[in-house]
């Protein structure tokens, strides 16, 4: 009877401390939640407060679309981006280590309340390909586009085109506005922190522009060449949004390096 006790006692204990141990899957990561706001939005209705204005010239249609980035993206992150001077000066080192040509801003839209970024650049030219216009923005992005210009672009355009690709039609920048959130609730775009780039197409040396469309919209090469530089663009970029994502989004990429809980990267 004794031995049938302590048998007994020894398998409960057992599977008692079994059950204590946690499991193998207990900690492992799970993956973020699907954003409850994927689902394209309709982007009529004004935002609970007013776009500033800003000076420089804006696109009606770019400015409408990002309502929609905004939407789509807002699953988890559209504060204002961390800022460290010294990473910063050490992303300057490496973006001109492989060909970025750029001036400090120093500040981003020091005029404008909330935005803006302490420090960043203008920069026109990244990895030997000029950007048409230079565009404003914090260091991580312009680092992001002459990486994906270097390691992407430049191997996909002789890849598919057999060509050398010249310049970056850029479409968007920094620009200090509200968009609204996935709940309806006010917020910046990440444009407005200079941490996002709309980019319209490429142009080449000895050939006509490749312009970002839908993949129908032309011939074969020029949507390969297109598709491979839009999944690049995911290595080095936390938001692609192009358009393969809405109806508006036809005509370009936009890029971000919007920070996000648990490393969660959108890529569409
Ligand atoms: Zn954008």
């Amino acid at each position: 009877m004794i031995g049938r006790v302590t048998v007994f006692l020894a398998a409960a204990l057992f599977a008692s401390a079994l059950a204590a141990q946690e499991s193998p899957w207990a900690n492992a990561p799970l993956p973020p939640p699907r954003p409850a706001n994927l689902a394209p939005v309709d982007p009529v209705g004004d935002p609970p407060q007013p776009p500033p204005p800003r000076p420089a010239a804006a696109d009606d249609a770019i400015a409408a679309s990002d309502v929609i980035d905004e939407e789509l993206a807002s699953a988890s992150a559209r504060r204002r981006p961390e800022f460290d001077r010294n990473a910063a000066l050490a992303c300057e080192q490496a973006l001109r280590a492989i060909g970025g040509r750029f001036d400090i801003v120093e500040p981003i839209g020091k005029d404008d309340a909330h935005c803006g970024a302490p420090r960043g650049l203008r920069l026109s030219e990244a990895a030997g390909v000029r950007l048409e216009p230079a565009i404003e923005t914090r260091c991580p992005v312009a680092l992001a586009l002459a990486k994906w210009t270097r390691d992407v672009v430049k191997p996909m355009a002789r890849l598919y085109l057999d060509d050398e690709p010249v310049a970056m039609m850029t479409v968007g920048d920094y620009d200090c506005r509200w968009t609204r959130g996935g709940q309806g609730s006010p917020s910046f775009s990440q444009h407005a922190f200079a941490n996002a780039v709309d980019i319209g197409g490429v142009s080449f040396a000895g050939r006509a522009p490749v312009a970002i469309a839908p993949p129908p919209a032309r011939a074969g090469r020029e949507n390969l060449f297109q598709a491979a530089i839009r999944g690049g663009a995911c290595v080095y970029f936390t938001t692609v949004l192009g358009p393969m994502t809405n109806a508006a989004h036809v005509d370009h990429f936009h890029f971000d390096m919007a920070e996000r809980g648990g490393g969660f990267r959108m890529c569409q």
